[in-house]
């Protein structure tokens, strides 16, 4: 099923875009949490973290590094920052197309 997030990928609806390479993309969340507030998403639509598999272990690896080089170019790195990812309504999924969150730029609650 098609989401908003595969519409950001086409470029059918606009998104600030940050980063971009053959497997993903990352641009700012349109509702910060903080004041760094990036969202890494693979190019191909995976609804869950559920509906990975092993073919896709060395894409979350990518994602994750992408989310930690984002973090240092945005200057959040040293102070620290979190990588989240939700899963299903009761881990807060909203946009079923996996992603990555990184926000930084504050202290976090826990
Ligand atoms: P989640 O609850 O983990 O599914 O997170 C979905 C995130 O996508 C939320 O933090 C939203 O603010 C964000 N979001 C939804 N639509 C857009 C959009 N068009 N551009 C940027 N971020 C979006």
């Amino acid at each position: 099923m098609s989401t908003i997030f595969d519409k950001i990928i086409s470029r059918e609806i606009p998104a600030d875009i940050v980063y971009e390479d053959e497997q993903v993309l990352a641009f700012k969340d349109i509702s910060p949490k903080a004041p760094v507030h990036y969202l890494i998403i693979p190019k191909q639509p995976i609804a869950t973290l559920n509906d990975a598999n092993p073919e896709h272990q060395a894409l979350l690896g990518h994602m994750m590094l992408t989310a930690a080089k984002l973090a240092k170019q945005a200057g959040v790195a040293e102070d620290g920052y979190r990588v989240q990812m939700n899963c299903n309504p009761d881990g807060g999924q909203v946009v079923y197309h996996i992603h990555l969150h990184m926000m930084g730029g504050k202290a976090l609650s826990a």
